[in-house]
């Protein structure tokens, strides 16, 4: 059964060959057989899963009408609100919140039928592209434990590889989804910006946050994102505009099919291995009668500069509320209302991001502000406009996730810009807005997954999932399972 994807799931219950109780106990025997290893969740309360199974088996026998992803468990990345439920975002300055109200994605999932089975573990407030940030424990990847499963979706990303759940959503703020995904052996998509609404979603770079699913295929990431995605009046940046049926044409193939191929994706720092699986891939959709077009994104090499500038000036404001006052931690003892401040925000965050708040500090500052965040935002545009330009030329663009397999736990963790290096190929959909998954698309030698990513033009969700899945119905890499 814990093969099985969502699909499949949905049709054997709605064929009476399973139940949602069975179902939720069978990745909960799982979770608890894998769990040490992986090290995937941060809370999961048996009692709850199985009582939301069971209800959902009585509503079936009653003959009620049930929702898009009944009795299939879900797991969530740690900042995204559950009403009533911790939300910790991987920091001890959150180790008691509970908030007051769900997530729009989680009233969506909970409108659906699914079955909540956890919070998964991430980087503090999202900051990381390894899981090694989180205040609470290291997550492992599925295929090597030695290893990282990417972040800062780590934990999500890890859950659904190590099949202790069959679905789950992570944030994409610079490549979250992207590159855990890719680490992975999964599917991980990041909507278009203002796709889904992030109201109950912790902030950290607001203007480039996405919510978005974890799958094994792409029709599962499809359907997932039909729930979660839609207009949603509590966040004004969420768009207005209909949910298109992603999987009812997704086995639609695109012809004629043009792929941009972007030079500035294959350069110095990409690992040869991904370069020849990424080159493969490109053969499969020529195989197709795909046309290949070279495009430019000259602003790249840009992007990842802009993206510490507009992501960590906007997380020194979102971070400004965890004062001692309102949310979270608040030191035991203090002299006046500055110290206990100074005192709780010293004690409550990590490194990386009381680096990230000082670097935002800095870049707002006066006399400062003209020259980096200002400055970045000009290079904002211009990125975003060089994608404006190879869409007209292209469809899609298709290159490597990330430039390496997932590192090892530690290798990086003294060397914060090798870090921030591994998100160069997802930074950019992030600061122009655009929408972007990543499918699996081979194996490096020692075994390690390789992940494909395809950008696409603002709300063209529909047509990547068509060509993402066009690769997979030629290809078996995604139905390959990690032994945990
Ligand atoms: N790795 C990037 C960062 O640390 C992106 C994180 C994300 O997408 N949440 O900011």
């Amino acid at each position: 059964m814990l093969n099985l994807t969502a699909t499949e799931l949905l049709q054997k219950q709605a064929a009476g060959d399973l139940t949602a109780e069975a179902i939720a106990l069978a990745y909960l025997q799982r979770l608890r057989e894998t769990e040490l290893r992986v090290q995937a969740f941060l809370a999961v309360d048996d009692a709850d899963v199985l009582a939301q199974a069971k209800t959902i088996d009585a509503r079936r026998q009653r003959g009620e009408p049930l929702g898009r992803l009944a009795g299939v468990p879900v797991a969530l990345k740690d900042v995204l609100c559950v009403k009533g439920r911790r939300t910790t975002c991987g920091s001890k300055i959150l180790r008691n919140f509970v908030p007051p109200y769900d997530a729009h994605v989680v009233t969506q999932l909970r409108a659906a039928d699914a079955v909540l089975i956890g919070k998964t573990n991430c980087d503090e407030f999202a900051m990381g592209s390894s899981t090694e940030n989180s205040a609470y424990q290291i997550t492992r990847n599925p295929w090597d434990h030695e290893r990282t499963p990417g972040g800062s979706s780590g934990g999500s990303a890890a859950a659904v590889a190590a099949g202790q759940a069959p679905l789950s959503l992570g944030t994409d703020t610079g490549g979250s989804i992207r590159q855990p995904a890719s680490f992975c052996g999964i599917v991980g998509l990041k909507p278009t910006y203002g796709r889904v609404s992030r109201f109950g979603l912790v902030a950290y770079g607001s203007s480039l946050d996405q919510i978005g699913p974890f799958a094994h295929d792409t029709r599962d990431t499809a359907l997932l994102l039909e729930v979660i995605a839609g207009h949603d009046p509590r966040d004004s940046t969420c768009v207005n505009q209909p949910v298109p049926e992603y999987t009812k044409t997704l086995d639609q193939k695109l012809a004629p099919l043009t792929i941009g191929v972007a030079k500035e994706y294959f350069g110095e720092g990409l690992d040869p291995e991904i370069e020849q699986s990424v080159r493969d891939a490109l053969k499969v959709y020529e195989r197709l009668g795909a046309t290949i077009k070279p495009i430019a994104l000259p602003h790249s090499p840009y992007s990842i500069a802009t993206y510490y500038l507009v992501a960590t000036a906007e997380a020194s404001g979102n971070l400004a509320r965890y004062d001692g006052v309102h949310f979270g931690h608040r030191a035991e003892t203090f002299a006046g209302l500055i110290d206990m401040m100074k005192k709780s925000r010293g004690e409550g965050f990590g490194a990386e991001v009381k680096r990230r708040i000082m670097l935002g500090t800095y870049a707002l500052s006066s006399g400062y502000i003209d020259a980096y965040y200002l400055k970045a935002l000009k290079v904002r545009r211009l990125i975003r406009q060089d994608f404006d330009r190879a869409f007209a030329e292209c469809d899609v663009i298709v290159g490597p996730t990330s430039p390496t397999a997932a590192f090892k736990i530690g290798e990086k963790v003294s060397d914060p810009l090798a870090m921030y290096l591994s998100d160069i190929y997802t930074i950019s959909a992030n600061l122009a807005g655009i929408p972007g998954i990543s499918i699996p698309c081979g194996f490096t030698k020692a075994g390690l997954p390789i992940g494909l990513q395809i950008l696409a033009a603002s709300f063209a969700e529909e047509k990547m999932l068509r060509v993402a899945h066009m690769h997979e119905r030629e290809t078996d890499w995604h139905t390959r399972r990690a032994t945990v």
